[in-house]
């Protein structure tokens, strides 16, 4: 596979972290697999991946069993009060 921004091949196969709005509940996915550009950083996911991540995001509610491996505490800030 090219990269669709810069036209660089070959991508590089890792992995990322994912971040995802579940109503008012932020979602944190670690180790998502992912084909990245090493030239401009541009990320392509495969669409089953996507399903999957889909699917985990809904899944946990049905599942008491599927436990996060941590639970993080993330500081929030208004834009105006910051500058
Ligand atoms: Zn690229």
């Amino acid at each position: 596979m090219r990269c669709g921004i810069c036209n660089y091949t070959p991508l590089e196969l890792t992995t990322t972290t994912m971040e995802e709005w579940d109503g008012d509940e932020l979602i944190v996915i670690e180790e998502v697999p992912v084909e990245k550009c090493p030239q401009c950083g541009e990320e392509y996911f495969k669409p089953e991946v996507l399903e999957e991540l889909e699917a985990l995001i809904e899944r946990r509610r049905q599942l008491p069993q599927l436990q996060p491996e941590a639970i993080l505490q993330v500081p929030v800030f208004k834009f105006a009060l910051a500058v």
